[in-house]
């Protein structure tokens, strides 16, 4: 088979797709274009394992299948624009690759915060470098901690923080609690109540206005003028997608990718997207496209967009079915665990306890218009197994509509 498939980002959806197009049948070239000096490894250790010391970077490497072993790897290099009409992608250093069909799979970057004062001392966790670098400055005695951001990142890290022995950790939010958007109001609450008892500080409701210090940060201002003294900040609030280099295709790249139910991006059928940047529709749920950023994602967008990209390339097998994975995501944080099944922010107006209390291991069912779309366990780790008792009940569910 002649021809080649370019992917754009080699990370974990890079990688599942490489290894997807070879299950559908694609024998010709593969080429992988990523910017980070790595092969692909599993980010959810960096908050966790990686920053608490407890995992060497060998471990978090993927080992990819034998079907993908003759691929080219273009490691360090930086897609900068792509020309979707020629179908060729320029790299950083102007070197540009022709392709047959193409995988978007360039992922998320960190949001900053664009308020006056120093940057150094002020950390995200998104790479490996940056795990890293934030694990050296926890780790130096007496290190003052403010975490802006109470999403699941920023819960993780001032989990991990506090595990670490760090005296002060304490978390900003403009909410009035921590990772309430995707948790509703009963589990956020509940989630609180176990950072605070195990050391975690809040400053909940305020936003931040500023960085206090010269040329490192020493102090963060709030909304109200007070200042929380800081060694360490961490920003952890949100994430931006990495698509410049596709500008000026007439590609809609207002939040992601959009892409359509085979993952294809602006109509054209050898362009596909995978993994957290594809905004998709869901065919389980309201039709509405979605960025989802869960680990499980890279792998079942992978799937359904090579199929669809091998189908166009050479005609091989049918088109897929529709596409309508079930979300799965799980957050450690301190001795406890969350893992959630399906869309809980559909059913947000209606969660329920089915299980347990709000003290102890607490298992929630998030419903819409009565029916079940989500569970999220919150509690010890035989909570997981809870929530997956529900898994099945979720796929039987008939889809939503909008
Ligand atoms: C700290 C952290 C903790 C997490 N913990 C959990 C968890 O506990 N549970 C869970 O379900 N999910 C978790 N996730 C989410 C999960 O890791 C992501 O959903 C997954 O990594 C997405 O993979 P991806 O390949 O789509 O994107 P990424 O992993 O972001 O990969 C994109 C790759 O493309 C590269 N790239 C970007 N632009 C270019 C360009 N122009 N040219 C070439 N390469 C480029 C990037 O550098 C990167 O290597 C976590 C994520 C992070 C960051």
């Amino acid at each position: 088979m002649s021809g080649r498939i370019l992917v754009a980002g080699a990370s974990m959806a890079g990688l599942r797709a490489a290894e997807q197009l070879r299950a559908a049948g694609w024998t010709g070239a593969i080429t992988l274009v990523g910017d980070e000096p790595h092969m692909p490894y599993n980010r959810p250790p960096l908050s966790k394992e990686v920053l608490a010391g407890r995992a060497p970077f060998e471990s978090l490497a993927f080992r990819p299948r034998a079907s993908v072993a003759d691929v080219e790897w273009r490691l360090g290099r930086a897609a900068v624009a792509a020309r979707l009409d020629e179908r060729n992608l320029e790299l950083d250093g102007g070197e540009v690759l022709a392709y047959d069909g193409l995988v978007v799979a360039t992922g998320m970057r960190p949001r900053r915060l664009r308020c006056p004062g120093p940057l150094a001392g002020r950390h995200t966790v998104r790479t490996l470098a940056d795990a890293q670098g934030l694990r050296t400055a926890l780790t130096r005695p007496g290190a003052r901690v403010v975490v802006v951001g109470a999403g699941f990142i920023g819960c993780e890290v001032a989990a991990t923080a506090v595990g670490l022995g760090v005296a002060e950790v304490t978390v900003v939010d403009p909410l009035p609690l921590p990772m309430v958007g995707p948790l509703g109001e009963l589990l956020a609450r509940s989630l609180l109540r176990r950072h605070e008892a195990r050391g975690v500080r809040f400053r909940l409701g305020t936003g931040v206005q500023g960085f206090e210090g010269e040329r490192t940060v020493t102090g963060v201002v709030l909304d109200d003028g007070s200042v929380l003294p800081a060694d360490v900040v961490v920003e952890s609030v949100g994430s931006i997608a990495n698509t410049e280099w596709l500008d000026g295709n007439g590609v809609d790249l207002s939040d992601g990718v959009l892409t359509d139910g085979l993952l294809r991006v602006g109509g054209r059928a050898e362009v596909v997207a995978v993994g957290d940047v594809a905004r998709f529709p869901n065919a389980r749920y309201d039709g509405v496209p979605r960025r989802v950023e869960h680990w499980s994602i890279p792998a079942d967008t992978a799937k359904q967009a090579a199929k669809a990209l091998v189908a166009q390339l050479v005609g091989s097998e049918p088109e897929p079915a529709p596409f309508a994975p079930l979300p799965t995501f799980w957050s450690d944080q301190h001795d406890f665990r969350l893992q959630s099944f399906g869309a809980p922010t559909l059913g947000l107006a209606d969660v329920r306890v089915l299980d347990g209390d709000t003290d102890g291991d607490l298992l929630a069912g998030y419903h819409r218009d009565g029916r079940l779309v989500g569970v999220v366990a919150l509690g010890g780790p035989g909570v997981a197994s809870a929530a997956a008792r529900h898994r099945d009940e979720l796929l039987k569910q008939p889809a939503l509509t909008a």
